[in-house]
């Protein structure tokens, strides 16, 4: 049970898979990705996360010779592999192994994965955030491997003593550096609409769903930071934490004033997630 790594059909440890240095995400990010989690071998929401990358792919115009099926059985023998009860599964394509020019080079796309032993976040944690303005391109909605302003966003939160970021654009309230942010006030489930400035987070589409469920009326709509503050809840969802709570934002107390909806909301992704690797 330890982490693998594969490239092209090569597995290893991560710490002895050599790949080349003119592949393309080297120099320019050039390539996408997706991750989610896998439990007793079953990744987890896989089809949802397949149908993310085919369109995160198509956005970039990386158009591989494989197909879902192949590229579902490669994700699948890494986890194989780790074997670990709980794991962190990510996958990337790039664009190519090319001297490098910023056009496309005419050669095939290389194939990443990697699996590492995870557990699920706690889901009992509550998370600190803290405010920051979204200085990201208009490509968010595609999971693009240019993440620099993510990871000066994710840090910045840690260096502030917090756990994430809540980005702010134009006065509204975006995602996380990692995560998709969402309130419930008065009884209503509200989320950023999923435009060019958020990732469509495949727990947010499953946290829309149990809405419906449940009989919470969902807004698709832009919101500020004052009304995050003074939201009844504040949620945080990614494919490795579910839906978190948010406690703080900007050092002020926020949110954890409608214990019924939070915890219904909990209860019913955990079951959903549960059913969905039981039947798998
Ligand atoms: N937003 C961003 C910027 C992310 O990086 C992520 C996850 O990595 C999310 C939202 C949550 O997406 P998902 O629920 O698919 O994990």
């Amino acid at each position: 049970m330890q982490s693998v790594a594969y490239y092209n059909g090569e597995m290893a440890h991560p710490d002895e898979l050599r790949v080349p240095f003119l592949d393309r995400v080297c120099f320019f990010g050039d390539g996408v990705y997706d991750a989610t989690m896998a439990v007793d071998g079953v990744v987890v929401f896989f089809e949802d996360h397949l149908d993310r990358f085919a369109n995160s792919m198509r956005f970039v115009k990386i158009e591989p010779a494989w197909s879902r099926e192949w590229l579902a059985g490669q994700i699948q023998r890494v986890v194989d592999a780790c074997g670990a009860p709980s794991q962190f599964v990510y996958w990337q394509v790039t664009r190519g192994t090319a001297p490098r020019a910023h056009e496309f080079p005419q050669v095939e796309p290389n194939l990443w994965i990697y699996a590492e032993p995870r557990d699920f976040a706690d889901l009992d944690r509550e998370v600190s955030l803290v405010s920051q303005v979204d200085k990201r391109f208009s490509y968010c909605n595609v999971k693009t491997l240019n993440l620099l302003p993510n990871v000066l966003a994710a840090q910045e939160a840690v260096a502030n003593g917090c756990h994430e970021t809540v980005f702010v654009r134009d006065g509204y309230v975006t995602e996380g550096s990692h995560c998709n942010i969402h309130m419930i006030a008065d009884g209503v489930f509200v989320t950023h609409p999923a435009d060019e400035h958020i990732l469509p987070g495949i727990a947010r589409k499953h946290m829309i769903a149990a809405c419906g469920q449940l009989g919470i009326p969902v807004e698709e709509r832009l919101y500020t930071l004052d009304e995050l503050m003074a939201a009844d809840e504040v949620l945080v969802t990614s494919s490795s934490s579910i839906a978190l709570r948010a406690c703080s934002i900007d050092g002020k107390a926020v949110g954890r004033r409608d214990e019924q909806a939070y915890q219904a909301l909990r209860q019913a992704l955990s079951d959903e997630l549960a059913a969905y690797v039981n039947t798998r």
